[in-house]
């Protein structure tokens, strides 16, 4: 099996490095296809838990894909929810602390 929390730090990475570099505002077909890579790796996800609990998440909780600001707080508060169950503390969702740890962060 995989380890469970190596797969999960990788997966955080690349999902919130990809949100913070996501356009600002994303255009349609930009839309749809963070949609289907968010929906995919739900289905996908190589920790049967880990999937089953993240589809019930994103259905109550459709993701925000319309800019960078907006998908970065939603996959933030995805990642809060797992921390929650996994009784990690949580991480603050403002825009400045996600980029700051995952973007560019404060410009000088
Ligand atoms: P991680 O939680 O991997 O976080 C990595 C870094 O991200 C942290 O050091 C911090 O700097 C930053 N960070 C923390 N919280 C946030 C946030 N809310 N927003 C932005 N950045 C943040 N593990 C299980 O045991 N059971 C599960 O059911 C489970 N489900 C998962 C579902 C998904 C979709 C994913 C991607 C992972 C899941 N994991 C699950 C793995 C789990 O979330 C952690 O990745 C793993 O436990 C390792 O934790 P960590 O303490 O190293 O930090």
């Amino acid at each position: 099996p995989p380890d469970v929390a190596q797969l999960g730090r990788s997966t955080w990475t690349f999902l919130h490095t990809t949100a913070a570099y996501y356009p600002l505002k994303a255009p349609p077909e930009t839309q749809n296809n963070m949609m289907a890579l968010l929906k995919s790796l739900s289905l996908l996800y190589p920790c049967s838990w880990c999937a089953d609990d993240f589809q019930k998440d994103i259905k109550y909780n459709p993701p925000d894909v319309s800019g960078r600001e907006g998908l970065s707080r939603w996959l933030c508060e995805r990642h809060n929810s797992v921390n929650l169950k996994l009784g990690k503390e949580r991480f603050e969702c403002t825009n400045e602390k996600l980029d700051e740890r995952w973007g560019e962060g404060p410009k000088n």
